[in-house]
């Protein structure tokens, strides 16, 4: 490796996630694409004296933020139809829209749209269960943006194709594909138990145990799905998938408003993990996820915004202040997940929920050099007596000011290094335009 690859990043504050310390004084150099050492400033400086060097004196660098849920091309969707109820939503609304306007097209733009949005608030790594995964996958390596793409499994017709024999073909031949692109990997998202039957569940199981790739589905999203499935197979969805052996570590469980003993025992057992979108279900009025519960039951919970028409931004920054609230409200406890857990929900949670844990989620040496720098220079930061509190209590997305995915520097001073903006703007107004005009 070239010295003029190394950086020194010099920040006031490090949040490594490794210990509950902040560190004052150090600074992080990276490589190409890895975290190659956490010095003392002066320190740093002697011992890699050819190297850039970036100054952030008023910035807590951290861990980027792993967003673990989401419908990226949704974005395109964003604002067309608001304030409806789960089924209303999907079923008059966004399912026709989607069979009328959803193609390769589409999805790469809406991609586009959305990675532009996830870099400018701090994630650098996105978990997407959408139609073309293969497009999802081509659009954020060529951005490089680390993503995990879960291709959608259905028993009916999409756009995406006639119904489950042909979305494994398409999966596996993207999985194929990607499978020697460092940021991408490719899953299998069964989009939940009342939309896939137990053939397409128990075959997902078996390539994904031959395959080694990961697995998403929405999981009791509403109290509705879990009194219909009880009165349909008198079975709730998590026990029917138990019955298929479905559940695993390497499978996530998305959503869960929903959940009993019999629940915890399933998820503790198979060491399936949770992932929770507050804001989604606070807007689609779902329920609540109780976070507080899975936790001190010892199963991983992580952090997703779920697609943007029902959130409807992609900021990992206020869906941490969104879960913090909740899970206090929720177990009237105030002091259920505090600043600090609320941090790792959206950061190395994400990473051990992904498979990643080894990877990203934490600042380590060796680990990928996905950071993000956060601006406490600004008013509602002051003053300060706790960067973690104001972080998650005070701060909001446009305070990230730099951010990187592998090493490679994707947001500068607050603006995107390698997206044209204004261009990218105008792409999804002609997208608004042409959806609003035939919708
Ligand atoms: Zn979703």
């Amino acid at each position: 490796m070239s010295l003029a690859e190394e950086t020194i990043i010099t920040p006031k504050w490090v949040m490594t996630l490794e210990s509950e310390e902040l560190l004052v004084g150090h600074s992080v150099i990276i490589g190409k694409d890895v975290i190659l050492a956490i010095l003392p400033n002066e320190q740093a400086l002697k011992t890699y004296p050819n190297a850039k060097h970036i100054f952030l004196p008023q910035q807590m660098l951290m861990p980027g933020f792993v967003n673990c849920h989401g419908h990226a091309a949704m974005n395109l969707f964003k604002g067309l139809a608001d304030d409806l109820p789960l089924m209303t939503w999907l079923e008059e609304h966004i399912w026709p829209a989607e069979g009328q306007w959803v193609n390769e097209q589409f999805v790469a733009d809406g991609t586009k749209l959305a990675i532009s949005e996830m870099l400018l608030s701090g994630t650098t790594c996105f978990s997407d269960m959408y139609f073309f995964p293969e497009v999802v996958a081509e659009v954020s390596a060529s951005m490089n943006m680390r993503a995990i793409c879960y291709g959608p499994i259905l028993n009916f017709p999409t756009p995406y194709g006639s119904g489950p024999d042909e979305y494994f073909d398409k999966i596996l031949a993207a999985h194929d594909k990607f499978k020697h692109q460092p940021l991408i990997d490719i899953g299998f998202g069964p989009h939940a138990p009342y939309t896939v039957s137990d053939e397409p569940l128990k075959k997902v199981r078996m390539l994904s145990d031959q395959l080694k790739m990961p697995i998403q589905i929405h999981l009791h999203e509403t109290e509705f799905e879990v009194s219909d499935a009880l009165e349909k197979t008198g079975k709730r969805p998590s026990q029917r998938l138990d019955d298929l052996n479905f559940w695993g570590p390497d499978v996530q469980a998305v959503h869960v408003t929903q959940l009993n003993q019999q629940d915890i025992d399933i998820f503790k057992k198979a060491g399936t993990h949770v992932i929770h979108c507050p804001e989604s279900n606070l807007k689609l009025a779902s329920g609540f996820c109780p976070t507080h519960e899975l936790q001190t039951a010892q199963i991983n919970v992580a952090l997703g915004t779920d697609g943007a028409a029902s959130n409807n931004d992609l900021d990992m920054l206020s869906e941490m202040h969104s879960a913090a609230l909740i899970a206090k409200a929720v177990s009237k406890d105030a002091s259920a997940l505090p600043a600090l857990e609320a941090v790792k929900m959206a950061t190395i949670n994400g990473a051990i929920a992904l498979g990643k844990e080894d990877q990203i989620g934490s600042i380590k040496v060796g680990k990928q050099a996905d950071l993000i720098s956060i601006d406490f220079s600004d008013i509602s930061c002051a003053p300060m007596y706790d960067p973690i509190s104001q972080l998650v209590y005070s701060a909001s997305r446009h305070q990230v000011d730099h951010v990187w995915v592998a090493g490679h520097l994707q947001v500068k001073n607050k603006t995107l290094c390698h997206v044209d903006t204004a261009q990218l703007m105008e792409m999804a107004q002609e997208w608004a335009d042409k959806i609003s005009s035939k919708t």
